[in-house]
């Protein structure tokens, strides 16, 4: 019987280390999958979620809102996705240098596609769709716009230290998630 709506609730996974196993996305795991660990002893459960409780016929449980894992993982490569692009460039237009939620972001191919240009991540920058419109199958030069930064591929460090800037949501975040979290700046409402 569950005494409080879990439906939805997640884990924030830490490494080893007690660093997040990811900043971009965040790791997180339904909470499911976190209880199943904890109890397979596969990860330690670090703070649970205090108004959730779970019960069986004669056992209560609690539900881990952070778990970490026991032996330090290596982080992985970087991979070439539209939120890994977004995120390097910080979620700014390279060409007006404001910034725009996901959803009013575009691609832009800084050497256009018609002149051989490439889907790269050192071909590949973020744009608004007006200066994504203004620019069309010029190059920079060709449309009078100036980058703000070449693109280049991003480490998984340099891509960990611009997550860390860009604002969540504080709905997204749980309290109990704050104290392994390390935000360069405010939490946004
Ligand atoms: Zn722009």
């Amino acid at each position: 019987m569950i005494h409080s709506p879990i439906e939805g609730l997640r884990t924030l996974v830490l490494n080893a280390d007690m660093q997040p196993l990811s900043y971009a996305p965040l790791s997180v795991w339904s909470w499911q999958d976190a209880f199943v660990a904890v109890h397979q002893e596969r990860v330690i459960q670090i703070r649970a979620y205090e108004d959730v409780e779970i019960h069986s016929a004669s056992e209560t449980f609690q539900v881990p809102s952070v778990v970490a894992l026991k032996s330090y993982r290596k982080r992985k490569r970087v991979t070439f996705t539209r939120y890994h692009v977004f995120l390097r460039d910080e979620f700014r237009c390279q060409y007006c240098g404001e910034q725009f939620p996901a959803k009013e972001l575009t691609f832009d191919h800084v050497q256009p596609r018609s002149k051989g240009g490439l889907t790269t991540w050192d071909n590949i920058a973020t744009a608004c769709s007006k200066d994504n419109l203004r620019k069309a199958n010029k190059t920079p030069e060709q449309a009078r716009m100036k980058l703000l930064r070449k693109p280049f591929k991003p480490s998984v460090h340099q891509l960990d230290a611009t997550a860390r800037k860009v604002p969540f949501r504080r709905g997204e975040l749980h309290n109990s998630w704050l104290d392994y979290l390390y935000w360069d700046s405010e939490l946004e409402d």
